[in-house]
């Protein structure tokens, strides 16, 4: 396919060349006018530079040279200094077309890779995932099996100490439930059926309330939402936007939880609080959740929401809920997620969709 374009290339330009002979002769040797017509000839020296770049030249160069033959040895009588004018603006076009047209192949090129990146860059952080997924549950895994096998051993020797049982049992229930946790995280995280509907951007917040708005009363946290008036429409899978509300809105209320734990711990008072709004900024819609709890420290605001980045005991974090929500958003949702400080000194994590979004 490469080779015929390229033969039929060098045809459209032994066509064009051998007519720009044919009207060098036709003017200077048959009709012997002046007549401009050396315009033709950007058409051949153009289609070269932008087909073989610099290799190209050599289409100008050769106009050019045969001009200047022509002009001295067909017709030297002629007092014309064009024909020398003509013959370096050749060449200049076809450098200057040349240029350009390295310029634009490079910045195709680089597009092509930063595709290709973003495509390994994906792949590997599947692979990671995968790696890290297999280290998350061997864990737990050898917790079962080591207290498992240590029941058994002593049930066979008929030396079992039932005290101790509870804790064997209760060990084993607390790390199947961590797996249980960590798969329950990762078929969301898997789930690749979407169902796009166009919904009311706090429609979605709201269902996602109406799961945590008991938690939130329990655990003393003051909440309160402003949603900018005739918002407009998104499109988006609503449950998997939900699932990113809620995995930030569960994190904020852990670390309000710990906040209000260490004031009591301190006597001070503090109030919990978490703030949800919805604005519309220029073609996006932003949804903001703060809380004033600790805020996230400039180096992690990235790393949180790498898989299994946690800063949780073991027993209470999975670091896959905001890894989780970092997928959702951009890649099914053509999104933007981030953390911002707020003034009331915690964190503001930041979803940004684009209106009429139809990725
Ligand atoms: P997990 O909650 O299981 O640790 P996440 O991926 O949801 O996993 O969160 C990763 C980490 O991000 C948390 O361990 C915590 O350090 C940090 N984080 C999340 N939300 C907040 C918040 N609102 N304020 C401060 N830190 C937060």
């Amino acid at each position: 396919m490469v080779e015929s374009n390229e033969k039929y290339k060098i045809l459209v330009m032994a066509i064009f060349l051998a007519g720009a002979c044919y009207l060098t002769y036709y003017f200077h040797v048959v009709v012997e006018t002046d007549t401009v017509f050396t315009h033709f000839f950007y058409i051949p020296i153009i289609l070269a530079s932008m087909w073989w770049r610099r290799k190209g030249l050599a289409v100008a160069i050769f106009l050019a040279v045969f001009l200047i033959f022509s002009h001295f040895f067909i017709r030297p009588n002629v007092e014309t200094i064009n024909d020398l004018i003509r013959a370096p603006m050749f060449i200049a076009v076809a450098l200057v077309t040349a240029i350009l047209s390295e310029r634009i192949a490079k910045v195709e090129e680089l597009k092509a890779k930063e595709t290709q990146l973003i495509h390994a860059g994906r792949l590997s952080s599947l692979g990671e995932m995968a790696t890290a997924i297999a280290h998350e549950i061997n864990q737990p895994l050898s917790v079962i099996s080591m207290a498992a096998e240590s029941t058994l051993r002593d049930v066979e020797k008929k030396r079992v100490d039932v005290s101790a049982l509870p804790k064997d049992l209760e060990d084993i229930m607390r790390n199947v439930k961590r797996i249980d946790r960590i798969i329950t995280h990762m078929r969301t995280f898997a789930r690749k059926t979407e169902e796009k509907r166009v919904v009311k951007p706090e429609e979605v917040l709201n269902n996602a309330f109406s799961l945590l708005d008991e938690q939130f009363r329990v655990h003393g946290i003051s909440v309160s939402r402003k949603i900018e008036e005739n918002l407009p429409l998104i499109e988006v899978d609503p449950n998997q936007l939900e699932q990113v509300f809620i995995n930030i809105l569960t994190n904020a209320r852990q670390v309000l939880d710990e906040r209000g734990e260490e004031a009591k711990r301190e006597g001070k008072s503090f109030q919990k609080q978490l703030g949800c709004n919805i604005s519309r900024q220029n073609n996006k819609i932003v949804f903001e959740f703060a809380d004033n709890a600790y805020g996230v420290p400039d180096e992690l605001k990235t790393r949180v929401f790498e898989p299994f980045f946690t800063t949780k005991e073991s027993s209470e974090g999975t670091g896959l809920g905001l890894s989780i929500a970092y997928g959702i958003v951009t890649r099914s949702l053509g999104g933007k997620i981030w953390i911002e400080d707020n003034a009331a000194g915690g964190a503001s994590f930041m979803v940004a969709l684009t209106i009429g979004n139809r990725k």
